[in-house]
């Protein structure tokens, strides 16, 4: 057998030491690009989805523990490769069952993932970038900034630390959404094959109707969006462009008739769910025009409507807007119960997890960079 590629070899540098290998991280990796790795090394597709299981479904952390492949080729991945897990930096579980994990990345920088039950189901809010560059006024994550993209991997690695031990069934009832930091059509490529990775059949083999991908709402990202067959949530949070500017700096580039547009294209094209997620803000966006304004919009494009009433920055931090506010629960009705009458599908998006700043908008890592404290459980 061939080895894997130039790749896995040690240099001598100039001062005599071993320089660092060029590995890769197994779980950058789709089935096809796995299958063209090991095709070069004249090694049967088969091997592939073996891989792909032991990886996945079994979810060992190491090519030795993957007993049915031949002692060479295991050698020769793991000079190669390796399975690159977040070392998980800090875990808080809320008193509504709501779980949090800040997970340090190779580099030393750190994301979070929440993992929400709902019932007999569960739904995990996954990150796609390190920090986010859109800015939007009342989001926690935006006060980070943009720091990088995270790598397909680096995505998928999210899932398999939520996930204890092997087995399929440890994905049942789980429902994927991209709602964690960052803006996922600034990062499509790695979205693109993390979510290839995640459906496939060879591993966890997630229905992409199990995936449901948020937007600021960028038209060409939400065409690509709808060929992958995953549902698509998209954040109007204003009906005019106006206040939707101040909010999300996106719409001075995205106007909402250009969105409502890509909109309509997804929901005739796709057979993903549409959503228009609406952040409720106290006084700002919650008057009874809008609330008829935005049912007609959810009408128009047969989308659902998600009201997610304000969560201010967990601890106290400072938004990048003063003066918003979270709207009372009588307001929160008062604005559903307007949307309901108008024909839409509404569904209020309680705050989970508020308590320990896992609820949606809050996430901002602020741990030390790299830190060692409070392991997980
Ligand atoms: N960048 C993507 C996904 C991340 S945000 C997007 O904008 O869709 C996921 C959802 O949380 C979005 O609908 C967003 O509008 C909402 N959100 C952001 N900050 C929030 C906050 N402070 N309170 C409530 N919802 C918030």
């Amino acid at each position: 057998m061939s080895t894997l590629g130039e790749r896995g070899s040690c240099a001598p540098t100039p001062c005599g030491s071993i320089s660092c290998r060029d590995v890769e991280n197994l779980l950058d990796l789709t089935l096809d690009d796995l299958t063209r790795e090991l095709n070069r090394a004249q090694e049967a597709p088969y091997r592939a989805r073996q891989i792909f299981h032991w990886t996945y479904v079994q979810r060992v952390p190491r090519f030795d523990a993957m007993a049915n492949l031949p002692t060479s080729l295991r050698e020769s991945l793991s000079s190669r490769f390796e399975i690159l897990r977040p070392e998980v930096r800090a875990y808080v579980r809320s008193a509504d069952g709501t779980q949090k994990w800040a997970l340090g990345l190779a580099d030393g920088l750190a994301i979070e993932t929440v993992l929400i039950p709902d019932g007999t189901r569960r739904t995990l809010c996954l990150s796609s970038q390190v920090g986010c560059a859109f800015g939007c006024v009342f989001c926690s994550t935006a006060t980070m900034k943009w720091r990088r993209n995270l790598s397909p991997g680096e995505i998928v690695a999210q899932l398999l630390t939520v996930l204890e031990g092997p087995g399929r069934d440890a994905a049942a009832g789980l429902n994927l959404v991209f709602m964690g930091m960052g803006e996922p059509t600034a990062n499509l490529e790695a979205v693109g094959r993390a979510i290839r990775i995640l459906t496939d059949r060879s591993g966890l083999g997630f229905s992409p109707r199990r995936i449901t991908v948020s937007t600021v709402g960028v038209p060409a990202g939400i065409a690509a969006l709808a060929r992958w067959g995953v549902g698509l949530a998209i954040s109007l949070n204003a009906v005019r462009d106006d206040l939707r500017t101040r909010l999300m700096p996106v719409n001075k580039t995205h106007s909402l008739a250009d969105v409502l547009v890509a909109a309509k294209r997804f929901g005739e094209s796709s057979k993903g769910r549409l959503t228009f997620e609406y952040v409720l803000l106290g006084g700002l966006n919650d008057g009874e025009d809008e609330a008829r304004l935005l049912a007609g919009m959810g009408r128009d494009a047969n989308a659902r409507v998600n009201v997610i009433p304000f969560n201010p920055p967990a601890g106290g931090a400072e938004p990048l807007a003063p003066g918003l506010r979270r709207p009372t629960d009588v307001e929160v009705d008062r604005f559903a119960a307007v949307l309901a009458r108008e024909g839409a599908t509404v569904m209020v998006r309680r705050s989970r997890g508020a308590d320990i700043g896992a609820a949606c908008g809050q996430l901002a890592v602020r741990l030390p960079e790299p830190a060692t404290r409070g392991a997980a459980a």
